[in-house]
């Protein structure tokens, strides 16, 4: 074993034996990345936010330390781990099983959405010292005071980017509120959004941060300036960047509400799903675009600098100026909307001979030359390729006390779609978005439709981008 295995073996930890041996048996002989980063604080009893994903052995990261700290002849439920779907709360309460094998005696309970109630009620009443589960069947066990957290003293929000963007948020809230403050909180997440920041500031305390493989996750914008003769030639530039780079999300920058309505009108009739986001539509209309966007329903938005202020959006493949910005600073600020989160990202600024002025002050600015270019030779027109989501649209809402939970329930339930096939959930005060994969649109619909959320049928449809 060299020095540097001799630091990731899971003996330098200060974990029981009995979960030792079993690590070995296991054949878990080096700690990965994560483990090493969380594992030291996490034992340690500290907060800890760890960015990782699945496949990263983050189950191990947070799992050793519930059972290290676990109490097994108390029989109270001490851990409680929340996971956006019921496939990976399954995933977490299996692998949690196969760590805990050496501790006779625990049990470990997993509560998901979507399940029958009546098993759920009866396992309650047996009791458990760890539960993991879904939000919204854990908050409604809690409320119906069939699960009582005051004993709770480590709390687990796995993929936390995925909770939050499933609606999650309130729900999150309203369970902690019911788990004693003295707690450890541990939170995972691949992504950081700032609804992330505020989140942990909310139920954390002094944090500490470890972010697996962080060496190499530094973001990197590829910008690009390509020339066009005259403002009739640019939608089409728009059209073929599109197709030359085949982005999955992307944001074309203009400067007026009219240039964002012909670009978008454009690129319809191109076959491409894009939305034209400005100043002037109404709230309704705006909310509906922004869904169909950050959910991956639709693949273009183009929007003016103003209507894409408050856009939140991790995962931007591409930003496109239509025209260059009025001044550097908001060009800055547009193109480092893309390759956020680690990601790479593309930037692409159109320019004519009328900008040259603004491309001297830009070059200025960034202290460097800037090469204008021609535009990718037109390839053999593939049609645009369908974005990877579609947006059904429910008549309930918030004044209906429609719940994230009840629509993953009502889509996942007996027959229905696998959790990982949803996306982002938005609930609104008279109706609801969720997002479903492509290939499964027509089960979530029907499923919906034919379904009941909060005991009553709600219209629901396809919302067409
Ligand atoms: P996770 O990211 O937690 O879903 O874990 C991914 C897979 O890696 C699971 O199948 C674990 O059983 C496995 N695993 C986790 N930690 C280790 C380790 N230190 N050595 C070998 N396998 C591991």
């Amino acid at each position: 074993m060299s020095s540097d295995d001799s630091v990731l073996s899971f003996d330098t930890l200060p974990l029981a034996p009995a979960l030792l041996s079993n690590l070995v048996d296991l054949g878990y002989t080096k700690m990965t990345d994560i483990q090493a980063l969380a594992l030291p604080p996490v034992l340690e009893g500290q907060d800890v936010i760890g960015k990782a994903k699945t496949g990263s052995g983050k189950t191990a990261a947070f799992g050793l330390g519930v059972l290290n700290k676990l109490e097994v002849g108390r029989f109270r439920v001490q851990a409680l781990v929340l996971c956006p779907t019921r496939e990976l709360a399954d995933q977490v309460a299996r692998e949690l099983r196969k760590l805990a094998r050496a501790i006779h005696n625990i049990k470990i309970l997993t509560l998901c959405g979507g399940m029958p109630m009546g098993p759920q009620i009866g396992s309650l009443e047996h009791g458990a010292h760890i539960v993991v589960g879904t939000p919204g069947r854990i908050e409604d066990h809690v409320r119906k005071q069939r699960l009582n957290l005051s004993d709770v003293n480590m709390l687990v929000l796995d993929e936390a980017d995925r909770m939050l963007d499933m609606g999650f948020q309130e729900t999150l809230d309203a369970i902690v509120k019911e788990i004693p403050e003295d707690r450890q909180t541990l939170l995972f997440s691949a992504t950081f959004p700032s609804a992330i920041e505020s989140l942990a500031a909310r139920v954390q305390k002094n944090p500490v941060m470890v972010e697996a493989g962080a060496a190499h996750s530094e973001s990197s914008i590829k910008q690009h300036f390509y020339h066009v003769d005259n403002n009739e030639e640019r939608p089409q530039a728009v059209a073929r960047l599109l197709a030359h780079f085949s982005p999955v999300s992307t944001v074309v920058f203009c400067n007026t509400k009219r240039e964002t309505d012909e670009a978008a009108e454009y690129l319809r009739e191109e076959g491409y799903t894009a939305l034209a986001l400005h100043g002037d539509m109404e709230q309704k209309d705006r909310d509906r675009t922004l869904v169909c966007f950050s959910n991956k329903s639709a693949s273009v938005l183009v929007a003016t600098d103003v209507a894409a202020r408050g856009l939140d959006i991790e995962e931007l493949d591409m930003v496109i100026n239509y025209h260059l910005a009025r001044d550097s600073e908001i060009h800055v600020h547009r193109v480092g909307r893309t390759g956020r989160a680690g990601k790479s990202g593309i930037a692409a600024s159109l320019v004519s001979e009328k900008e040259s002025t603004k491309i001297k002050r830009l070059e200025q600015s960034l202290g460097r030359s800037l090469e204008i270019v021609e535009l990718p030779a037109e390839k053999d027109s593939a049609p645009p390729k369908k974005p990877p989501m579609v947006t059904l649209q429910i008549d309930g809402g918030k004044k209906h006390k429609v719940r994230p939970g009840d629509i993953v329930g009502a889509l996942t339930g007996e027959g229905g779609i696998p959790g990982d096939k949803i996306g982002k959930i938005q609930i609104f005060q008279f109706n609801s978005y969720v997002a479903v994969t492509r290939d499964q649109s027509r089960q979530a619909l029907a499923k919906i439709s034919k379904g009941k959320l909060k005991g009553r049928t709600y219209r629901v449809r396809v919302v067409g981008v």
